[in-house]
């Protein structure tokens, strides 16, 4: 079976948030069980020309843009251990600063430069004579090849048998565009329906992915029944209720190559579940580098994108009660300018207790995993969360709020004695933060009971060979739906 996964990002070309170590990880764990898989994405700026060397003349390809055509190329890149990417390429759309937008708000031809990159990559693979079993696609920027396969190139040879896949990351983020941009996607406004891409009005790239790939998926199993219903579906629930035979949930593998405190280059000491020494070094390092000097109880980590969906209003509603227990929280994160200020100034008022960076540090990250007794993930909702996952394997119990990925890899160890892994609560709301904070501190007195907590937590095995093998699992299922064998 071959395989190209489509993304917007992939480590280690280009990366904003978890879709891109998905996008890079899959292809090497399908590799490795005897898959062939390629990954295709733009080819961005910041994509590094001298660390990924590129191989040969690429091969040119002309899109059609409206009543226009653009050109552009479709390269290959090599980066270290034998792993390759494709590029497309075109300056006018990726020759720029950043993947998707500025600060200041997304940028305004983005329906037009994602419609370019998943034209561009039908034409490549009907130009270029490579064939492809399954195409993997992956949130709202690939969402047009499903589309592309079963419509405007429908006839040609490669895709009469192609099989597709569409891996919904964040249902929070759709592609959401004026209709006027339809006609530019080459598109005919036959789809602009219901049933088709329409959303109240405007072009839903999204939508499109779900309605027209043969196998869709998301990144937990508990994410794939959430965004069934209102709560959670952001609108596109009745879309994803009436595709619920052909919903799966995955969830993410995690790269032990990077987070393992075993072998983890950039923390203090390493350490593993037989010989915990080295994560005191490790927490002591941390405290100094948030100039934490005085206090007691456990060191509580936090590191994430600074929005509304990783529940950092709630953390502001329950600053002030935090700040009152012994324990001291350290927070790495970034994003919405509300919410950074509102968490800045939590941490002046208790400079002894809480502790910000407002950066995106790699480096620090691992730090905070390694040094932290405990990690807070209150997420509204959360399609699989990485660093929860990160923090069992470091040893730093995980206090999740229950929903999505999060309510899938950690077990509360109140509703399951002795077999507990972190702790959880239900209500989005400052009190439930409160009682499972309440609860891990209790636990944190009992060494025993916690060390018992941390050692079920570093046992557990998130590798990307098990979520590898589920997705060859929904390519054997699209193939079947396109008549072939799987
Ligand atoms: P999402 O993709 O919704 O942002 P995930 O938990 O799936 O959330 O993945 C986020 C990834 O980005 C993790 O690898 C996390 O460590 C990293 N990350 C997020 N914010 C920061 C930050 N400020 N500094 C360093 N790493 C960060």
């Amino acid at each position: 079976m071959k395989v190209l996964v489509a993304s917007s990002e992939a480590v280690p070309f280009a990366k904003t948030g978890g879709l891109a170590d998905v996008a890079g990880a899959l292809p090497k764990a399908l590799r490795r069980i005897g898959v062939e898989a390629d990954c295709i994405l733009p080819f961005y700026r910041s994509v590094d020309r001298v660390r990924f060397p590129l191989s040969g003349p690429g091969q040119a390809i002309r899109v059609p843009i409206g009543h226009q055509e653009e050109t552009g190329s479709v390269e290959e890149a090599k980066a270290e251990a034998g792993a390759h990417a494709f590029l497309v390429a075109n300056d006018r759309y990726f020759d720029r600063e950043f993947l998707y937008g500025t600060r200041d708000g997304d940028y305004v031809d983005n329906c037009e430069r994602f419609a370019f990159f998943c034209r561009g990559v039908m034409e490549w693979i009907l130009r270029s004579g490579r064939r492809y079993d399954v195409v993997h696609c992956n949130d709202w920027q690939t969402a047009l090849i499903p589309v592309y396969l079963k419509t405007l190139y429908a006839g040609h040879e490669p895709f009469q048998s192609l099989g597709s896949v569409y891996t919904v990351h964040n249902l929070g983020y759709q592609g959401l565009f004026w209709n006027h941009e339809l006609p530019m996607t080459g598109l005919g406004w036959d789809l602009f329906t219901p049933q088709g891409l329409e959303f109240y009005g405007k072009i839903n790239l999204m939508k499109g992915g779900l309605v027209f790939a043969d196998i869709l998926s998301t990144v937990s199993a508990t994410y794939s029944r959430e965004i069934q219903r209102e709560e959670y579906g952001y609108g596109l629930e009745g879309v994803l209720y009436e595709r619920r035979e052909d919903l799966y949930g995955i969830v993410n593998g995690i790269d032990y190559d990077e987070w393992n405190p075993a072998t983890d280059r950039w923390i203090a000491a390493n350490y593993s579940a037989a010989d915990l020494s080295g994560k005191n070094a490790c927490r002591r390092e941390l405290l100094g580098e948030f100039g934490l000097t005085k206090g007691e109880g456990p060191v509580v980590g936090i590191i994430g994108r600074m929005t509304g969906q990783k529940g950092f209003d709630l953390l502001e509603q329950a600053g002030d009660w935090l700040a009152g227990r012994p324990l001291r929280l350290v927070i790495l994160g970034a994003g919405e300018r509300k919410y950074e200020d509102a968490i800045v100034a939590l941490g002046e008022k208790y400079p002894d207790r809480i502790a910000i960076r407002v950066a995106y540090d790699d480096v620090l990250a691992h730090k905070i995993e390694a040094g932290a007794d405990a990690y807070l993930m209150p997420s509204r909702y959360e399609p699989c969360g990485l660093n929860q996952i990160y923090s069992l394997k470091y040893g730093t119990v995980p206090i999740v709020r229950n929903t999505g990925g999060l309510a899938d890899t950690v077990v509360d160890d109140d509703g399951n004695p002795g077999e507990g892994t972190g702790f959880a609560f239900h209500e989005y709301d400052a009190e439930g933060l409160k009682d499972a904070v309440s609860r891990a501190l209790d636990a944190f007195a009992d060494r025993p009971r916690w060390e018992g907590i941390v050692r079920r937590g570093m046992e557990k095995d998130f590798s990307w060979e098990a979520s590898a093998r589920q997705y060859v699992g929904l390519y054997e299922k699209a193939l079947r739906k396109r008549g072939r064998k799987g």
